[in-house]
């Protein structure tokens, strides 16, 4: 068989800093492609193109300032073009982006492709959610692993220790996908579990936005372990109640009791909840302010999974989720977070 070649889609924060680990992974890897394609959602800076500056310079001064990216990473701003001759396609853009991608890819990847899923986030249409996942899966015929961690990705990019979970069916796939991201600084657990690894990165945004909530109100430690530890135990049961086969231990992963502690912590989703909770302006406005391009993916994913639930009218099982949503779009007070639990 010929070498792996990676494709990686996306080049934001965490893009580019799993851009850093692959680029300088394969370097050592005889089974794979030494040269690895990013697609990037071509703009302009100060009147350059993103990919010309990090082609030559070899940094993405937007999204990961500061950290060089391998030479071997050509950032591509056609999706077809850096995809075309892949076997190895690593998704990790703000979940909103992927349907419209998968289209564009549809019918223009190699037959023998696989994939891995880095994006934290649910699919949502017309009150149904599909896992991301599923959904590459399904547009694309192909198999899908999922990487999920405690990964606040300016940590990583400065090479500062921690692990990750991936979730595989095909044991081949997932020796693969671990060759491809494991580093000292970055270590890498084996789970057989798809879609809980998953589920458990895009659920727990939910519960970084109420934790900011509470760090806004400058309640202490108290409250906010309540707060996670209601937020994960939602997690779980929404697991149980919509999808087969997520095993228990899954939560104890980095994917899920690992990622939950960094996220209510570090996370973006926490300090622009936290700026919500303190300056009243919106989120979507505080996110420009503060973000500087980045997305956040906690508001939405309350949104999708809130009207995933009220469809099947299932909000009460699931309060904190319910007021997550209703405190972002229905202008419920930020102190009703955790009233009368
Ligand atoms: P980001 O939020 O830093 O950047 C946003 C990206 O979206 C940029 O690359 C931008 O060019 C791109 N974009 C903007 N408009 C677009 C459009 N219309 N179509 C396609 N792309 C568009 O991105 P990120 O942090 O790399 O996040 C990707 C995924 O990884 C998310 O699901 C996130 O939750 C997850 N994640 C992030 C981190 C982290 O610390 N940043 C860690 C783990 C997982
Ligand atoms: P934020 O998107 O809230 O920064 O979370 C990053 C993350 O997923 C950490 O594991």
């Amino acid at each position: 068989p010929g070498l792996e070649k990676v494709c990686i889609i996306g080049s934001g924060n965490w893009g580019s800093t799993i851009a850093k680990i692959i680029g300088n992974n394969v370097m050592k890897l005889d089974n794979l492609d030494k040269q690895v394609t990013m697609w990037v959602y071509e703009e302009l800076i100060e009147g350059r193109k993103l990919t010309e500056i990090i082609n030559t310079e070899h940094e993405n001064v937007k999204y990961l300032p500061g950290i060089r990216l391998p030479a071997n990473v050509k950032a591509v701003p056609d999706i077809l073009d850096a995809a075309r001759d892949a076997s190895t396609l690593v998704f990790v853009t703000p979940h909103q982006f992927i349907g419209g991608l998968c289209k564009s890819l549809k019918g223009n990847i190699r037959p023998d492709c696989k994939a891995i899923s880095l994006v934290k986030g649910v699919h949502f249409d017309t009150a149904e959610i599909t896992l991301i996942s599923d959904l590459i899966s399904q547009e694309l015929g192909i198999q899908v692993c999922t990487l999920s961690g405690a990964n606040i990705a300016s940590e990583i990019a400065r090479e500062e220790f921690s692990e990750t979970t991936i979730g595989f069916k095909d044991a081949k796939n997932g020796e693969l996908f671990k060759q491809l991201f494991h580093t000292p600084y970055f270590r890498v657990n084996l789970v057989q579990d798809v879609h809980g690894v998953e589920l458990c990165g895009a659920l727990k945004n939910i519960v970084a936005i109420a934790a900011g909530l509470i760090d806004g109100m400058g309640l202490g430690s108290n409250t906010k372990a309540a707060v996670i530890r209601i937020g994960l135990m939602e997690m779980k049961l929404f697991a149980e109640a919509f999808l087969d086969g997520v095993c228990d231990k899954t939560f104890f992963d980095s994917c899920g009791v690992g990622d939950i502690m960094t996220t209510c912590y570090g996370g973006r989703n926490r300090r622009v909840a936290e700026a919500f909770a303190k300056t009243g302006k919106s989120f979507d406005e505080l996110e420009k302010e503060m973000l500087n391009g980045q997305k956040l993916q906690g508001t939405i994913t309350s949104f999708e999974v809130h009207q995933f639930l009220s469809a099947r009218n299932r909000c009460h099982e699931f309060p904190l989720f319910d007021r997550v949503y209703k405190i972002c779009y229905e202008g419920l007070p930020v102190k009703d977070i955790i009233a009368e639990f």
